[in-house]
C-alpha cells in the first residue's frame, strides 16, 4: 500500500496532506526510520516515499491504524461511547442519542495493569479508570476477557477493522470515525446486569440473589473452564451455578455459528447477542460438552 502516513520528528503520525512537500516534511518511515519525501506532484496520488531510492518498506495498514487510533485518543483526551451496561440514558425517549462523550482527566499509553497491558488507560474524573483496547485484526479473546473480568475496571474495545481500507482518506475524517463512531465500540466490562453472569468473580457475588442457591443446588462443576479448538477457532465453555452451559466463540466463523445454532434448536439453547455466546440447559450440558470434545482438534 502507498505510504499515506509517516512519522514526524516527535514520532507522531502525519497524514500526507498535512505534510510539507518534499524533504521539507522532515518525516521518517514508520517502519525503518529512514528519511522520507512527501511526493505531492500534480499527477500521482500524494504519498510518502523513501529518500535516496531505498526500496519501499512493507507497511501493514493495521499497524498504522493501531498507532493512529492511540495518537488520536491521546490527543483528544476523550471518547464518544455507547451507554455503559446497566446505565439507561433517556429511558423515555427512544429517539434520543444514548451515547455520550467521556472526558478523561488523564490518558496514558501502554500502562501495565495488574493482569495485562491495555492499549490505553484513561483516568476518569471520579477517580476510576477506563481501559481501552484497540482492535484492528486481533480482538480480545477469552483469556484476556477473563483478566478484564477479574480486574473489574471499566473496559471498552474499539473494533476499527472497518477503517483499514479507508486509510487514504483525510486524517480528520479518520479521526472523526475513531472518536465519534459508537457502533464499533463494545463494553467488555461491566457486563449487562440483565444477562446471565458467566464470569466466576461476579457470578459468585451475584449468585446470592439467584433462586438456585436457595435450594442449595450449585452445580459442582460450575465455573470450570473448558476449552476447545473447533475448525481452527477457540471455543470456551463453562457451566453456570444452575448447571446451564455457556459456549463462547470469540472469532466469527459462520460454520461454528450454524453448529451452535443447530444444537440450540435441537436442545433448547439460546443466544445472547451482547455476549455473543450460546447457553444450553443443564440437562443437555454434558451432551454439548461431549460433542465439543469430539470436534476438538488437538493439532490446531
Ligand atoms: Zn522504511
Amino acid at each position: 500500500m502507498s505510504m499515506f502516513y509517516a512519522c514526524d520528528q516527535d514520532g507522531m503520525l502525519v497524514y500526507i496532506d498535512d505534510a510539507k512537500r518534499g524533504l521539507a516534511c522532515l518525516c521518517q518511515c514508520f517502519i525503518c526510520g529512514a528519511r522520507v519525501v512527501a511526493k505531492k506532484g500534480p499527477h500521482k496520488t500524494h504519498h510518502f516515499s523513501h529518500h535516496a531510492g531505498k526500496i519501499a518498506c512493507d507497511i501493514a495498514p493495521e499497524s498504522i491504524l493501531h498507532k493512529l487510533a492511540k495518537q488520536v485518543i491521546l490527543q483528544a483526551e476523550g471518547l464518544q461511547l455507547p451507554p455503559m451496561p446497566g446505565v439507561y440514558p433517556s429511558p423515555n425517549d427512544p429517539e434520543a442519542d444514548k451515547t455520550s462523550w467521556w472526558d478523561f482527566a488523564e490518558i496514558h499509553a501502554e500502562q501495565t495493569q495488574q493482569l495485562f497491558r491495555p492499549d490505553l488507560v484513561a483516568k476518569l474524573k471520579d477517580g476510576t479508570q477506563l481501559l481501552i483496547e484497540i482492535a484492528v485484526t486481533s480482538f480480545v479473546d477469552e483469556y484476556k476477557q477473563e483478566k478484564i473480568d477479574r480486574l473489574q475496571d471499566k473496559t471498552v474495545e474499539l473494533n476499527l477493522r472497518y477503517l483499514l481500507d479507508q486509510m487514504h482518506k483525510p486524517y480528520l475524517e479518520i479521526r472523526q470515525h475513531i472518536l465519534h463512531d459508537t457502533q464499533h465500540k463494545t463494553w467488555l466490562y461491566p457486563h449487562d446486569p440483565e444477562m446471565p453472569q458467566d464470569d466466576p468473580a461476579t457470578a459468585h457475588s451475584e449468585s446470592k440473589c439467584l433462586p438456585f442457591e436457595d435450594k442449595g443446588m450449585i452445580h459442582p462443576d460450575a465455573f470450570v473452564q473448558h476449552r476447545f479448538t473447533v475448525l481452527g477457532m477457540w471455543l470456551g465453555a463453562m457451566r453456570l451455578p444452575s448447571g446451564d452451559l455457556v459456549v463462547r466463540s470469540y472469532a466469527y466463523n459462520p460454520q461454528i455459528v450454524q453448529l451452535l445454532k443447530a444444537w440450540a434448536g435441537e436442545l433448547g439453547g439460546r443466544y445472547s447477542r451482547r455476549y455473543k455466546n450460546w447457553s444450553y440447559p443443564a440437562k443437555y450440558a454434558g451432551q454439548v460438552l461431549e460433542r465439543l470434545g469430539q470436534l476438538h482438534d488437538e493439532t490446531a
